[in-house]
């Protein structure tokens, strides 16, 4: 298969249960065998967060107790006055990202179970595995557990607060859906798909075959099947539909350098009203004034909450800014044609797209406080235009770390360009694992089959040495456990 990351095509061994296997020149994950079942595991998983989903929206939050007056809110209190205050384009994300993708994508996820345990995988189920993984990021349950904590900090020096069964409700969900993630295993559902036949494109048992030069194979972005082309493939054009999955086939993302600067660019220019001006007024026992995101840091480390204060500092702050430097750099990189730390360049580019969502925490945490302290003019927070710029940088960067292209960094130094090579002789085939000193093979076809029994230790990862420029991928094992896997 392609790395994602790098562009290199490989060929993995067969993995048994628990193990993972690593691209031998950027270290992304390829492929990784979830050590438990495919199908019964994630659904009982998938049923509990259905559960917990429900009875969340149902449930009340938490209580605020003011001097006798209480102000009880559930997740949509938020939402409905922050369009009450005029700013129904955060509420919609605010709904979008908590209350109907969560309802979404799990109930998407019980769809692609069923479809999964079908002897045959039908076709109306890979539009919605391709849209699920689409999706998934923008279900942002985990980072508004952490805005409801900052929210509750906060308010429980000033008032009475009452927990109800729904923060616990919402925790809940949290780690269910975590555990979904971790036990869901898309490329074996994939596996399981059929092969339609399409035109100018031929399916290739490269295993015992030369190597094709890499500029006519491709990689469906979505199910990651390898396709071989018999000319060059040219490098954004539209190939077709998968025979697999139905997506629009590209060598690279479209565009994705103009569209990545763009996105940059208004992200950049958001990013400075959205630290200057306040995102929220907070009214207290009539006193109070506007404060920005910054203000809102210091407030927490004033009153002792240390911890709150260094992680509000980091997602708000520290994040938008650390995506929009190295994604820069990355797009500098790539138009001077520079191979400055590519290694490096990759994980940084991982890390800016797992960790891009967590900024959300400020937007979710206003959007609760706007909900909660609602007593007319004694006590009552206001969110304010900063909020608004600020979410508009968060949703930018996310675009922009989504269009970016990272193999474009490694095509610009001509790392991705192969000549033809010859396997070397006693391969050993189909399902076996690749002796030291051999070269990459893409396997483009895979055979659904039953997991095998782990024979290696779990959690094993099969990585190579470190990468030379021009050698092509090897996967090595570790000299005591060599035996124990071939
Ligand atoms: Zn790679
Ligand atoms: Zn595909």
């Amino acid at each position: 298969m392609e790395c994602p990351t790098c562009g290199l095509f490989q060929r993995i061994p067969s993995l048994a249960g628990g193990q993972v296997a690593e691209c031998c020149r950027c270290g992304a994950q390829l492929e990784r065998r979830r050590g438990t079942t495919l199908i019964s595991t994630p659904l009982a998983f998938c049923i509990a967060s259905l559960a917990f989903y429900l009875a969340l929206l149902v449930s009340a939050l938490m209580t605020l107790n003011v001097h006798g007056r209480q102000n009880t809110i559930s997740i949509h209190s938020g939402p409905i006055e922050l369009v009450h205050q005029g700013l129904g384009i955060v509420a919609t994300v605010v709904v979008s990202c908590t209350i109907l993708l969560p309802g979404l994508v799990l109930g998407m996820m019980l769809l692609i179970l069923y479809a999964g345990s079908r002897p045959e995988l039908p076709r109306w189920i890979c539009p919605v595995l391709a849209w699920y993984e689409r999706l998934r990021p923008w279900s942002m349950i985990e980072v508004y557990v952490i805005g409801l904590l900052v929210a509750y900090s906060k308010l429980v020096d000033l008032a009475i607060v009452n927990l109800h069964a729904g923060t616990f409700l919402v925790g809940a969900l949290m780690f269910t859906m975590a555990a979904l993630d971790s036990t869901f295993d898309a490329e074996m559902i994939w596996a399981h798909g059929s092969i339609r036949s399409l035109p100018g494109l031929t399916s290739y048992d490269a295993t015992r075959r030369p190597l094709p030069p890499s500029q006519n194979m491709l990689a469906c972005s979505t199910c990651q099947l390898v396709l071989l082309s018999e000319a060059p493939v040219p490098d954004q054009a539209d190939m077709g539909d998968c025979p697999r999955c139905g997506q629009i086939l590209r060598r690279r993302k479209l565009d994705s350098v103009q569209a990545t600067l763009s996105f940059l660019i208004s992200a950049f220019l958001f990013y400075i009203p959205a630290n200057l001006l306040p995102v929220m007024t907070v009214v207290w026992m009539g006193k109070g004034a506007p404060s920005t995101i910054m203000g809102g840091v210091f407030e927490l480390w004033r009153s002792g909450l240390y911890f709150l204060a260094v992680l509000v500092l980091f997602a708000s702050i520290t994040l938008p800014c650390l995506k929009i430097v190295s994604l820069s750099a990355m797009l500098y990189c790539e138009w001077r044609r520079k191979a400055w730390h590519l290694v490096g360049m990759s994980k940084l580019y991982r890390v800016v797209v797992l960790i891009g969502r967590w900024s959300m925490i400020d937007v979710f945490m206003v959007s609760i406080l706007v909900g909660v302290v609602r007593f007319a003019f004694l006590s009552h927070v206001n969110a304010d235009t900063g909020v608004v710029f600020f979410m508009l940088v968060v949703i930018l960067t996310i675009f922009a770390a989504d269009v970016y292209d990272p193999r474009g960094l490694w095509d610009a130094v001509g790392l991705n360009a192969f000549q033809p090579v010859h396997p070397v002789a006693g391969d050993p085939g189909e399902g076996g694992l690749q002796k030291e000193g051999h070269v990459a093979i893409c396997r483009p076809e895979r055979r659904w089959s039953i997991l095998p029994k782990p024979r290696a230790r779990q959690g094993q990862v099969y990585k190579s040495q470190p990468h030379k420029p021009g050698q092509a991928g090897t996967f090595r094992l570790p000299a005591g456990d060599r035996k124990g896997c071939a």
